[in-house]
């Protein structure tokens, strides 16, 4: 027998296995009562990283979050996000309107991703079905809120674009710097 001719069981009986191994799924799911959310009337609790409407959070201070640094406009791929930077006599940035077409947006989650301010996030929000195409581009006073969203202390202007005075380990949550002698034979 050749070593052709000897694979072919081989792959018959796998063929088989794969066979039944489907049967004894769909048969499995057959008897069992079926799960159905009677949504909109019942709605599920979704994981808090679902992608779904966009929102502007802000600082613990209360402050917008977002410097209107435009990476996330960049990053997206559905050029949907757009802005204009301006800044205020601190020297604090800021977007002096920021505005979002949903209609574009696939919900890809880039721009939280690249946002290092974590002033954009995703929420678990899907319920905007809208008839009238004009009505997804969201404005900023849309997309503003009054919390911090996933992350409630992350505070942007206390860990960067300040003066670095102190002596390190002493910024804020900066941890002490190791010794790199000490673990020296
Ligand atoms: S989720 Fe994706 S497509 Fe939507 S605004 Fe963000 S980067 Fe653009
Ligand atoms: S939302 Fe974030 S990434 Fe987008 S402009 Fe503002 S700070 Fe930059």
């Amino acid at each position: 027998m050749t070593n052709q001719t000897k694979k072919y069981p081989r792959e018959l009986i796998n063929a088989v296995k794969g066979l039944a191994g489907a049967y004894r799924m769909t048969l499995r799911h057959l008897f069992r009562r079926p799960i159905t959310v009677e949504y909109p009337e019942v709605k599920r609790d979704l994981p808090e990283r679902s992608r779904g409407r966009i929102i502007l959070t802000v600082s613990p201070d209360g402050k917008e979050r977002c410097v209107a640094c435009y990476l996330c406009a960049g990053v997206c791929p559905g050029s949907c996000i757009s802005m204009q930077a301006a800044e205020r006599e601190d020297g604090r940035r800021y977007a002096a309107w920021f505005r979002i077409n949903f209609a574009r947006c696939i919900f890809c989650g880039l721009c939280e991703e690249a946002c290092p301010s974590l002033a954009i996030q995703l929420t678990p929000d899907y319920e905007f079905c809208k008839t009238d195409i004009l009505s997804f581009v969201y404005e900023k006073k849309d997309l503003l809120v009054n919390h911090g969203g996933k992350n409630t202390e992350y505070d942007f202007y206390r860990h960067a674009g300040v003066g670095t005075n102190a002596e390190k380990g002493k910024h804020y949550h900066e941890r002490e710097p190791v010794n790199i002698k000490s673990n020296m034979p």
